[in-house]
């Protein structure tokens, strides 16, 4: 028997009556648990629904192959986020944040601090106490550092110059490059940002207070990784950023997220 803490991340239909859930955990990454008679059970209903965070007893069966099977046995629902359920555009952020996640983290490796991230993310989005697009962007950037596609942020990549009006990432290798050294170096960009190159497409241009966000998000600690507010403006620029980036780095578009932009 293995008891272990995590939250459903994505829940279907399996057999008659039954019900395959994902579990995301600290300890083992994302795991897939089959609940017998899941669907009609009320006993498991409650804490294998999407978006639960609860402490689970689970049985380990190994197949032939080595492979571990786990199957739900009880649970004890630790957190609900029921604000969640009973809002649609809510909802369909926490499930496009559920679809990078199964994604992004197969493995166990910082799955700890990923699961951290969804619980807090998920935790602010519940209370209605950050503007959803702030919700998503940290969640996007931040997602992306945690699954070990952190921009490498300190200082431009030719110079090492930390700071400048404007600064270039490369969305694709994740490169900063200053102004001075945009206009001389390779892959170069214009001062108004046009494109030189084919890289161009991958570049995106940070003023100093964007570049200050984006290097909060990516690199602060967890304790303050919520704290901060944007102007409307700056808001619509960093999401702008943290989408491309999410889906050059991850090379996908995700369904879910046009569907919540829909809303
Ligand atoms: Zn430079």
């Amino acid at each position: 028997m293995l008891n272990i803490k995590g939250l459903v991340i994505s829940e279907r239909d399996s057999g008659e009556t039954g019900k395959a859930v994902t579990i995301l955990t600290a300890e083992l990454g994302c795991i897939s648990v089959y609940v017998r008679g899941g669907r009609k059970s009320r006993k498991s209903v409650s804490s294998t629904q999407l978006f639960c965070y609860a402490e689970f007893s689970l049985e380990e069966k190994r197949d032939a192959k080595n492979i571990t099977h786990y199957y739900y046995n009880s649970s004890e629902p630790v957190r609900m986020f029921y604000e969640i359920r009973l809002d649609a555009k809510k909802l369909a952020l926490a499930c496009y944040f559920s679809d990078l996640l199964r994604f992004s983290c197969e493995s166990a490796e910082n799955a700890g601090e990923i699961l951290r991230l969804t619980l807090n993310t998920l935790h602010f989005l519940d209370k209605g106490e950050r503007e959803t697009e702030l919700l998503r962007a940290i969640f996007e950037l931040r997602l992306a550092c945690e699954t070990g596609y952190r921009p490498d942020l300190i200082g431009c990549h030719v110079c090492y110059k930390t700071e400048d009006e404007l600064m270039y990432l490369n969305m694709r290798t994740g490169q900063l490059t200053c102004s001075d050294c945009a206009k001389t170096g390779e892959g170069a960009v214009s001062a108004q940002g046009t494109a030189l190159s084919e890289d161009d497409m991958y570049t995106a241009e940070l003023d100093a207070t964007l570049l200050y966000t984006v290097r909060f998000i990516a690199l602060v600690e967890y304790e303050r990784l919520f704290s901060f507010r944007l102007s409307e403006p700056y808001l619509v620029r960093l999401n702008t950023f943290t989408e491309n980036y999410i889906r050059y780095q991850f090379g996908k578009r995700f369904d879910t997220l046009r569907f919540y932009k829909l809303l």
